[in-house]
């Protein structure tokens, strides 16, 4: 059982790699760099996937909310590129395989559907492509055909929330430190999911013949950013009063970016309970109790 995963350097690949290692399966990455466990894109390119592999993922990317680089046309394309391009690879290199895994699981985004704070989204909303990251989800998840009998798993994830990685490495300081606080007025709807339940939910897809297609990758416990702010709060023992004004982020990040943020859309992981995946963290303060720690164990 050999399991390829590309961006498995990352935050979401890494935690991968070790839930699949501990099952049992043989990890290897697609990155940029040389390691022992590491295979390049062009090798991928050029010699395909390796003999054996039962599973690929794509966890693979440029992080956006880089915030030493600005939303320049070049950063954006390279935002773009990191997705599409690599996940193409990985799709072309499947339908060249003779010995075919048996599936191919992409993460992408529930940036796919439009913010608002009133319409709510399950896997059979439209995504709109009117902004940024709903035109960029389409034209990603459309880099991933992969002829049958190979299954393909698209997982819509939320923010994925866990110490080392995304939105909570970000914040961890300044909530540590007291100076945390809601982003604009806090309305904003926050899917969320927990990284232990992501990388559980593609090990799910990875092991049920019967999964396929677009799955929600958020709690089913919709909250606001408002909600999340008090409850890390609380996890840390600090106060968070201390709002972040929409127009500093737009201003610092670019508002094309910063919607991320400042936007929110109420997704329903309706596929996923519909497939009875368990989650282990459904409710936000059981997650925010998990990673409010500054030396956690894991
Ligand atoms: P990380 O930034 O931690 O990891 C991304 C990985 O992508 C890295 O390991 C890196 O591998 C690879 N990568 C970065 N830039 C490029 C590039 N230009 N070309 C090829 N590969 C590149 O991100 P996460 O693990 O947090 O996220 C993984 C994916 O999941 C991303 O596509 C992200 O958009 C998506 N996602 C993440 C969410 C989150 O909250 N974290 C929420 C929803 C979706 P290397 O440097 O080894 O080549």
């Amino acid at each position: 059982k050999s399991v390829i995963i590309g961006g498995g350097t990352g935050f979401i690949g890494k935690h991968l790699g070790e839930l699949l290692s501990s099952k049992g399966y043989d990890i290897m990455n697609v990155a940029r760099m040389p390691a022992s466990k590491n295979i390049s894109w062009s090798t991928i390119e050029a010699s395909g996937l390796p003999k054996d592999t039962s599973a690929v993922v794509n966890c693979a990317g440029q992080q956006f909310m880089d915030f030493t680089k600005s939303w320049t046309p070049g950063f954006k394309q390279n935002v773009q590129n990191s997705r599409i391009y690599t996940t193409k690879a990985l799709a072309t290199a499947i339908n060249k395989a003779q010995d075919k895994p048996k599936v191919f699981v992409l993460v992408t985004g529930v940036g796919a559907y439009e913010p608002s704070n009133v319409n709510k989204y399950d896997e059979s909303s439209p995504t709109t492509g009117t902004d940024f990251f709903s035109r960029l989800v389409v034209e990603w998840e459309k880099a991933a055909q992969v002829d049958p009998p190979v299954r393909l798993v698209i997982i819509r994830s939320g923010a994925v929330l866990g110490r080392w990685g995304g939105m909570i490495k970000n914040m961890f300081l300044p909530f540590f430190l007291g100076f945390g606080g809601p982003i604009g007025d806090g309305k904003q709807y926050l899917p969320w999911i927990h990284i232990d339940d992501l990388t559980r939910l593609i090990n799910f897809a990875i092991e049920n013949e019967n999964v396929k297609g677009v799955l929600n990758g958020v709690s089913p416990n919709v909250i606001t950013n408002e909600e999340f702010t008090k409850s890390f709060a609380k996890a840390l023992g600090r106060p968070a009063f201390i709002p972040v004004p929409e127009a500093i982020l737009n201003f610092a990040l670019h508002p094309e970016r910063a919607m991320i943020m400042t936007k929110g859309q109420h997704v329903i992981p309706k596929r996923v309970l519909e497939y009875g995946f368990k989650y282990r963290y459904e409710n936000i303060n059981d997650a925010c109790k998990e990673f409010a720690h500054l030396f956690p164990k894991k």
